[in-house]
């Protein structure tokens, strides 16, 4: 059984029997990990810190033939993200991104523009960051990394270049014109299209005015979280305690 090591953050971590935890990773090179900390729970443990959620850590573990759960032997912390994480909402917030990246994530599978994506997240909301933006920064792009963003610009009927406001298909997997459109439930406003433009051009920021408005994030909010929903088949159940 050789020693692995990984970067990860720790996306949770529960206490199971008298003193061990199990701990959910994402690890840099090998996507979702779960492992077992044995005696984390002890006092004085040598995990100390390391195994709160959203630390950066070096993860060192055994892998186990035919086990789901590898054994950690060592987490060493990076960076911590604790202080972000006084804010009530700011903590919610990760857990919602912890629990969108357990879901979307496969098991054991890199990810590695996810990886970063989430890192740069977390360091923008150290360096003082919007929450609110940050959160829709990091759903659309979860969802144009996992390959779910339907494409914004062009009616997927007609393929007409589309400027104005538009209908989301009812498989959510592209918009349609208002002439093509059979069912209008879901409108489009061009703000998303827009945002998702500004997104892959641009890093996530940290101070400074935001190019969008409070109306507009909350109308890309929507759309965003029903397209999540309807991936998912259920709702996070994280989202009940986000504004
Ligand atoms: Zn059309």
């Amino acid at each position: 059984m050789p020693l692995e090591q990984s970067e990860a953050i720790v996306l949770r971590s529960f206490i199971v029997g008298e003193q061990d935890k199990i701990v959910v990773l994402f690890s840099r090179d090998k996507g979702i990990i779960r492992g077992v900390a044995k005696g984390a729970r002890k006092f004085g443990s040598r995990f100390g810190s390391s195994l709160e959620p959203l630390s950066l850590v070096k993860v060192f573990y055994y892998e186990k033939e035919r086990k789901d759960l590898v054994t950690v032997s060592n987490c060493d912390l990076v960076e911590s993200f604790f202080e972000i994480q006084n804010d009530l909402q700011t903590s919610f917030t990760l857990s919602y991104f912890a629990e969108l990246i357990e879901e979307f994530s496969p098991i054991r599978a890199k990810d590695d523009t996810l990886y970063r994506l989430l890192i740069s997240i977390l360091n923008s909301l150290k360096g003082g960051g919007d929450l609110n933006f940050l959160t829709r920064y990091f759903e659309a792009w979860l969802l144009k990394i996992e390959g779910v963003l339907p494409e914004l610009n062009k009616c997927k009927k007609c393929r007409k270049i589309l400027t104005d406001s538009c209908w989301l298909s009812p498989k959510k997997d592209g918009v349609f014109c208002n002439h093509c459109a059979s069912q209008k439930k879901e409108e489009i406003k061009p703000e998303l299209g827009s945002f998702v433009q500004w997104i892959k051009k641009n890093t996530p920021p940290k101070k400074g005015p935001l190019p969008f408005s409070t109306l507009e994030l909350e109308n890309i909010k929507k759309i965003l979280q029903d397209i999540i929903i309807f991936h998912l088949e259920k709702k996070p159940k994280t989202l009940r305690y986000l504004k």
